[in-house]
């Protein structure tokens, strides 16, 4: 064996007083039952009933999210307009969202074990906030970061949303690790200079994840709930 050993996931979770938890991936899958290339049709379709035709480029851009940033790059002033029609397509969707196995006991067990727990995600905190109330979830997070309305430029990989977090409850980045299932996640735990637990959800997922630098990766949620189950409440801080 050469070089030092990965560390455990319950070596990463050890320290943790704070868990920072992307939304469509490891809470649920916010398009299961309105797929993302409707939304994304959809957008299209509303801003054209209000007399904002899209440029041709845009039909094929079937993730509303990345639509939404491509509209604030190309058409600025319609940003405001796109982000409000979004929020509301991303709350209905998020009444047929499949919830992620494993989520809800992963809430429980981080507050039942003295972590607290803030949603940060791209998506529209309104959205976010529905599918928690309509889970009885509410009342484990202690808040929530979606982007900032009208400021797409707040999304991941941006480490916007994760300061905001971080601000919220005065957490050092060592008290906290983000759990997220997309590259972009990684990259914006990287730039506040929290550690990244890659969820690999889907075939292909763990090489992209190992490519960039999640600290471990799983393919269940089920495999921190055991963790921390097992390690208990949190024990002395061991960092500064
Ligand atoms: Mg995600």
């Amino acid at each position: 064996m050469t070089g030092p050993a990965a560390p455990s996931l319950a070596e990463i979770l050890a320290p943790v007083k704070h868990v920072l938890l992307d939304f469509d991936g490891p809470v649920c899958s916010v398009f299961a039952g309105l797929p993302a290339p409707e939304v994304a049709h959809r957008l299209r379709v509303e801003l054209a009933v209000e007399g904002q035709p899209t440029p041709l480029g845009w039909e094929t851009e079937t993730d509303p999210l990345a639509l939404l940033r491509r509209i604030a790059d190309e058409r600025p002033h319609l940003t405001a307009e796109a982000d409000t029609i979004l929020a509301t397509l991303e709350t209905e969707a998020t009444r047929s969202a499949r919830p992620t196995p494993y989520a809800s006991s992963l809430l429980q067990a981080c507050v039942n074990s003295g972590r607290s727990v803030q949603i940060v995600s791209n998506n529209a905190s309104q959205a976010i906030q529905q599918y928690l109330n309509a889970h009885q979830l509410s009342g484990y997070v202690t808040a929530v970061f979606g982007r900032h309305p009208n400021a797409p430029t707040s999304m991941k990989p941006s480490p916007q949303l994760l300061h905001d977090a971080m601000t919220a409850v005065v957490a050092q980045p060592a008290e906290c690790i983000f759990i997220g299932d997309a590259v972009r996640d990684v990259q914006a735990g990287d730039a506040a200079g929290v550690r990244t637990i890659g969820y690999a959800n889907k075939p292909g997922k763990r090489e992209k994840l190992s490519a960039v630098s999640a600290v471990v990766i799983v393919e269940s949620m089920g495999e921190i709930v055991k963790v921390i189950k097992n390690g208990g409440s949190i024990g002395p801080a061991s960092v500064q």
